[in-house]
């Protein structure tokens, strides 16, 4: 198929595999660009042909649908993870840039700020899109600048200052795709790496096929896996979904479950916690939708 894109795809490809949820069907064409040019490329061509385009990094937040994608999706991950320094204290760093590489890369070079990303399992750009964070710290608490291409494939570059970041999402002054992000290095944090992955492998299951926590918390001081386990719902198995009892907020795949079932299940504890404590819980992960 278009092939004057000349950028590498695989066509009816399955993205159960490109998830940690191990969830979804197929998606009609999946690109893996190496370049800003590569992306801008796809996104004008999906533009003239008027179709979904989408974008993915690890897909560690990712629900996809097990009817598939009926369109593009542009996944960061594999090509797009190139890093430069900008003078001695801003990483430049490529959207699909893993966050436990960049907290390693910050740690050597002797910053400690970056240590709470060494357990989160996404990409730069999908980190930077939910506000991911952890141990009081969110990524956008140290970025500067965020390049981002246009649903036209302009490239903009946004400061800080005009976007919008609180718990868990991030709005920019457009729709687009994340591609660069300058990252402030600090010398003080109050973590190790060794901390930071300690506190994981004892607190959640690892192992497991997931997408880290399910909901987001409803409070400051009131974590959804606590109301989760309060309910009783604490090692619950619907299908081959079973709520985790390491970490009452992970819902794992054991085998064969499918976006309904996690669907279905989220309703269940939704409504169970509103009935039983009155906090309404809302769900972290995203669905696979076009970003344009
Ligand atoms: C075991 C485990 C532990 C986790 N722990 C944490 C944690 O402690 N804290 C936390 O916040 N999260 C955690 N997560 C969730 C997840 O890792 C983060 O939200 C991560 O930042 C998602 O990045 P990703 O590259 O996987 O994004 P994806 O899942 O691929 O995408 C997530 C969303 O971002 C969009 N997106 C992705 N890349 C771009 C881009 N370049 N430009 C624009 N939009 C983009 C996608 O379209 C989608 O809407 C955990 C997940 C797992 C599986």
């Amino acid at each position: 198929m278009q092939p004057f894109i000349s950028v590498p795809s695989l066509k009816n490809q399955s993205l159960k595999d490109l998830t940690t949820w191990r969830i979804g069907g197929y998606s009609t064409e999946v690109f893996f660009p190496a370049t800003i040019e590569e992306i801008q490329r796809i996104v004008v061509h999906y533009r003239m042909l008027d179709r979904p385009l989408s974008v993915m990094g690890y897909g560690s937040n990712l629900l996809i649908d097990d009817r598939g994608f009926d369109g593009g999706i542009i996944v960061l991950k594999k090509n797009f993870c190139k890093h430069t320094l900008d003078h001695t204290d801003l990483l430049v760093l490529e959207a699909g840039f893993a966050c436990p590489k960049l907290a390693r890369l910050a740690w050597t070079m002797g910053f400690k700020n970056l240590a709470f990303l060494s357990g989160i399992p996404g990409s730069i750009g999908g980190a930077i899109q939910m506000n991911a964070g952890a141990h009081h710290h969110a990524i956008m608490d140290y970025v500067k600048k965020v390049e981002m291409i246009d649903t036209y494939g302009n490239i903009h570059l946004f400061d800080r200052s005009v976007i919008e970041a609180s718990y868990r999402q991030t709005h920019f002054p457009i729709k687009g795709i994340v591609t660069r992000a300058w990252i402030a290095l600090e010398q003080e944090g109050l973590l190790s790496l060794t901390e930071v992955l300690a506190h994981r492998s004892r607190t959640q299951p690892l192992a497991a096929w997931s997408c880290g926590s399910v909901f987001k918390n409803p409070h400051a001081t009131i974590s959804a896996g606590w109301l989760i386990e309060q309910v009783g719902l604490k090692g619950f198995v619907y299908n081959e979904l079973e709520i985790s009892v390491k970490h009452a907020n992970f819902m794992l795949n054991t085998g064969n479950a499918s976006s309904q079932d996690v669907l279905t299940l989220t309703r269940m504890i939704q409504q169970r916690v509103y009935l039983l404590t009155g906090y309404i819980l809302q769900p972290e992960y995203q669905t696979l939708g076009s970003c344009f």
